[in-house]
């Protein structure tokens, strides 16, 4: 099939285009994954993996040469190396190793890279899956922690198998993460999002392994505000992959939606079941942190987002200076405490204002109701994020203020409010 211009492919690309290595499926792959990308193409992966190496890697393709390139230099790629670096292998990988592509060909490799990650998720959820089983004492282990005392390691008294089967399933996917972090807020527009994506993008920045879940159904924005829109989230045999954004792991039911502008209208039961789908079918991996934006108020997504993860490690929430949001504040500190969510601390947003000229900022209105708020209600004090415009000009580029503004005050000021949730892991707090 003859569908690009070979000619302007590197020397390495036509080659693998011409002569791909390891075409064909493997009889005895124990991980597999098929994805169609937004282009139309597919792209099928067979991994065998022995003692966490890949012993063996083959694809298959009913795409033309660039599909066929990426394909046989991912596969190529990932033959004699550990599971966990192979899976961390993304496109630029596949392309730098082909010496580039034209421009409008790179999401071939995306395809490529995409496939090999979940045929590699594939087969770690498929070892963890028969690596449970009886334990020494007799019981189930969790599929995810191993833990004799997880919760998902036994059938409770009242619980018929179905049940069982799925609170393990979401129990295992629970268990990789180690925290779960809400962000909260009483009102809309008080920029409750743009505190969760910072967050999630300053503790990646730190190396960190992050998730970010976006449950607001009615007016997701994550998908805006990180450049994502169109983003299609693909299918593989361990469930729904999210969007990778430089290693960020991004799921928002924003991609879910054939048209941005579609409405959803949904009562609670139905938010209950796409939330618990977005923590169970959603393949997150082990991460260090999973930030959840949730929608403004104390309603149904977050509401059932807790009762679902069970344990959620601590809540940030987020305000804007004025008196009239302390109301919203006290209801969002409430609700944390009657659900047993550590309360990590309020953000004061949108206090005072910096100048795009000089960088100084003024206190246009009044300020410090964050602040009192939290000292009235005994909560931590995280910080004032003044009103500058190059958060709204990032937000509007779908660019992430802290990565693309790192070195401004008000980045910094992100980073800070981000303490609290390191020192969840442990780390120095300085
Ligand atoms: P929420 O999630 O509370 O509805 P968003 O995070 O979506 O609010 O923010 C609403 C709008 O305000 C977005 O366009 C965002 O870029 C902008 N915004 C939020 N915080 C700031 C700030 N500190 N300075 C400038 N613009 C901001």
């Amino acid at each position: 099939m003859e569908c690009s211009n070979i000619e302007k492919f590197s020397v390495t690309a036509q080659d693998h285009a011409r002569n791909p290595r390891n075409y064909g499926s493997l009889k005895d792959a124990n991980g597999h994954a098929r994805i169609t990308g937004p282009c139309g193409d597919t792209v099928e992966i067979y991994l065998n993996v022995q003692k966490g190496k890949i012993k063996q890697a083959s694809f298959t393709t009913d795409g033309c040469s660039p599909s066929l390139a990426c394909g046989s230099m991912a596969a190529c790629l990932a033959e004699g190396k550990r599971i966990e670096d192979v899976a961390a292998l993304r496109q630029q990988d596949i392309l730098h190793a082909l010496g580039g592509l034209p421009m409008e060909l790179e999401h071939c490799a995306l395809l490529a890279a995409d496939t090999l990650k979940a045929a590699c998720e594939d087969y770690l959820a498929h070892s963890k899956g028969s690596q449970m089983g009886e334990s020494d004492n007799g019981k189930n282990s969790c599929a995810a922690c191993s833990d004799s005392e997880c919760s998902a390691s036994k059938r409770g008294e009242n619980e018929t198998e179905d049940e069982f089967e799925d609170r393990r399933k979401l129990q295992s996917r629970l268990c990789r993460i180690q925290h779960k972090v809400i962000v909260l807020s009483g009102k809309g527009g008080v920029g409750k999002s743009t505190v969760a994506v910072n967050l999630a993008v300053a503790l990646m920045l730190l190396g960190n392994r992050v998730g970010l879940l976006d449950i607001d159904i009615h007016g997701p924005s994550v998908p805006t505000m990180l450049g994502l829109e169109g983003k299609m989230v693909h299918q593989c045999a361990d469930g729904l992959f999210p969007v990778d954004m430089d290693g960020l792991k991004i799921m928002s039911i924003g991609f879910l939606l054939s048209n941005q502008d579609d409405a959803v209208i949904w009562r609670g039961p139905m938010k209950a079941g796409v939330i618990k789908q977005f923590l169970q079918d959603v393949t997150w991996g082990t991460l260090d942190y999973l930030i959840i934006d949730s929608p403004p108020g104390t309603g149904d997504e977050p509401l059932s987002v807790c009762q679902l993860i069970g344990k959620v490690d601590g809540a940030v929430i987020v305000t804007t200076p004025q008196k009239v949001a302390a109301v919203d504040v006290r209801k969002s500190i409430t609700f944390c405490r009657k659900l047993q969510v550590p309360v990590l601390g309020v953000v004061e947003n949108m206090s005072g204002f910096v100048c795009p000229k000089c960088g100084a900022v003024t206190q246009i209105l009044r300020s410090g109701g964050g602040r009192k708020i939290s000292e009235d209600m005994g909560a931590p004090f995280l910080g004032s994020i003044p009103l500058d415009p190059k958060i709204a000009e990032a937000s509007d580029n779908g660019q992430a203020f802290v990565q693309h503004f790192a070195s401004s005050a008000t980045a910094e000021i992100m980073r800070d409010i981000a303490k609290p949730l390191l020192a969840l892991r442990g780390h120095k707090k300085s």
